[in-house]
């Protein structure tokens, strides 16, 4: 199956110069999100890695982490933005182009040896995931690699993740 073919192109959103990946194209197409969640299982199992817990970056990394857990055998665990989960939270503040942003976990998710799999729809400049990735070794957990439908290769976000495998499905 062709998942370009299911993934949206809007130009100039958000803002002015931005070519956005739209994937409600690819989850609202049933065999088209049946088919991406197997991949993606499949990838996961072929690379051998094994992970207690998805930790799935909000909001996209929830739809896709969250089923991708369900099919691993793997509990889901969800990294929002301030003032989302309700216990108490680790907190990590990271750069963005203009300000900084913040990404936070429930504090009793993970434990020193759970191990980790992050999960996110997109790796753009991978300051989003690699934010994630401090936000695992906080914790003290085993960060056992990342997991994205989307890589776009021109902006090397890979080179600003932690040296652990990277599982991507479609590649701009
Ligand atoms: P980054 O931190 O630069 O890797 O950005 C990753 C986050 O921004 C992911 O959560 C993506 O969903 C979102 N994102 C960045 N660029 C795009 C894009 N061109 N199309 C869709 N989503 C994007």
């Amino acid at each position: 199956m062709d998942l370009k073919s299911l993934i949206r192109d809007i130009p100039d959103f958000p803002k002015p110069g931005i070519l956005f990946r739209d994937i409600t194209t690819l989850l609202r197409h049933p065999e088209g999100l049946r088919y991406t969640i197997d991949l993606f299982a499949q990838k996961i199992l072929d690379a051998q890695l094994k992970a207690d817990y998805v930790v799935g970056i909000e909001s996209r990394g929830f739809m896709f982490g969250t089923p991708l857990a369900y099919k691993i055998g793997a509990g889901f665990i969800p990294v929002r933005k301030p003032g989302k989960l309700p216990a108490a939270v680790h907190s990590i503040e990271y750069q963005l182009e203009y300000g900084t942003d913040c990404l936070q976990v429930h504090q009793d998710a993970l434990n020193p040896d759970s191990r980790v799999l992050i999960v996110d729809d997109l790796i753009a400049t991978g300051g989003t995931a690699k934010a994630t990735a401090q936000l695992v070794n906080k914790i003290g957990c085993q960060l056992v690699g990342f997991g994205f439908i989307i890589e776009l290769r021109d902006l090397q976000g890979r080179q600003n993740l932690p040296d652990v495998p990277i599982i991507t499905l479609v590649e701009y």
